[in-house]
């Protein structure tokens, strides 16, 4: 690779750096008239002629008027579908109307963007393509070990000559766990499917970091390997603890993973660039197709007639990058196991 290529990427780093710095903070539930909504709502468990089952009850459970049979069962509390999340929804759809008819644009409730929901499912669009994403995924896992314990020839002690297929096994894995719970969280957003979701990101983010490192450097001993994994985990987890137990805060994670996210991308386009690998157009293509989707995540706009955002299209666009890693990662154990395979002989 040469200088150049290396001084645009270093100059894409601190592009997208600044712009991580500049996200802001949501406005819509500052707005007057949709307090003043809410105040309505939680009162009355009304919103306009329409009425909420869940505002008979108070917040802890206990009925406002009537006997103690009609306690709101337990799995609804749970599931958080209380009054307070109905009296969110339906002022905030009826305050975006309004400012819809006066030419405004969206803006964000609560840190979220006003999603109109589809059967009780919340970002309809985002959850399809999740769902995509994990089959794209669990596609590229299976013929990947397929290829590998079918196709290609085994050593005499049954182990496959390709060094690195450990690591893409556990990188499919944590992938697929990813997409699972970003397709539960976009259909119901409760503290709980929301912290699964963030979490499997960041352990998958972490993962690809590792697999980036080891399989860029070529490294192949055990040592080497659990020099370069064993910070990297400890950073990881200890990030998903704090998520999780102490604060689940957004533009720190926003940070940790897009820094983890931009440097394997660096590594990735580097290591092409230097690289005479047959399949290398695959991993610049990836890097390029890498970097206009975290420009998305950046660029957040609001969803498109309710329903597409950013965020969505961030989603979607993950469901081609998937199919370009796994056949990527298929002809480098192709590559890697004829290769070996010349040395033996
Ligand atoms: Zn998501």
């Amino acid at each position: 690779m040469n200088r150049m290529a290396l001084n645009r990427l270093i100059l894409l780093f601190f592009a997208l750096s600044f712009l991580v710095a500049s996200l802001d903070a949501s406005e819509g539930e500052a707005d007057p008239i949709y307090k003043a909504c809410l105040a309505e709502c939680e009162k009355s468990g009304c919103v306009g002629k329409r009425c909420f089952q869940h505002c008979k009850f108070s917040s802890d459970g206990k009925p406002i008027d009537g006997p103690w049979y009609f306690q709101e069962p337990l799995y609804q509390k749970w599931k958080q579908w209380d009054c307070q999340s109905d009296c969110r929804y339906h002022c905030m759809l009826a305050r975006e109307e309004q400012r819809e008819k006066l030419g405004d644009k969206p803006v964000k409730y609560h840190g979220k963007w006003p999603f109109q929901r589809v059967y009780g499912i919340q970002e309809p669009v985002a959850v399809a393509f999740s769902a995509l994403s994990l089959a794209m995924q669990f596609h590229g896992w299976i013929s990947f070990f397929i290829l590998l314990n079918y196709k290609l020839p085994l050593r005499p002690d049954k182990r496959t000559y390709y060094e690195y297929t450990g690591l893409w096994h556990i990188y499919g894995i944590l992938a697929m766990n990813f997409w699972l719970w970003s397709a539960v969280f976009h259909s119901r957003d409760v503290e709980l499917t929301e912290k699964l979701d963030y979490s499997s990101a960041v352990a998958y983010i972490g993962f690809s970091l590792i697999v980036a490192i080891i399989r860029a450097f070529n490294v192949r001993d055990e040592a080497s390997r659990v020099m370069v994994a064993a910070p990297l985990i400890a950073f990881v987890t200890t990030h998903i603890l704090y998520l999780n137990f102490y604060k689940l805060d957004y533009g720190l994670n926003t940070k940790v993973c897009m820094a983890m996210g931009v440097t394997q991308l660096l590594i990735w386009g580097i290591w092409a660039g230097v690289t005479s690998h047959p399949s290398r157009w695959k991993v610049w293509l990836f890097v390029l197709g890498g970097s206009l989707a975290l420009l998305l995540q950046i660029y957040d706009f609001p969803p498109y007639k309710g329903f597409v955002d950013a965020h969505a299209v961030w989603h979607a666009a993950s469901i081609p990058l998937t199919y370009l890693s796994w056949s990527f990662v298929r002809d480098d154990a192709e590559f890697r196991t004829s290769a070996l395979l010349k040395k033996v002989k």
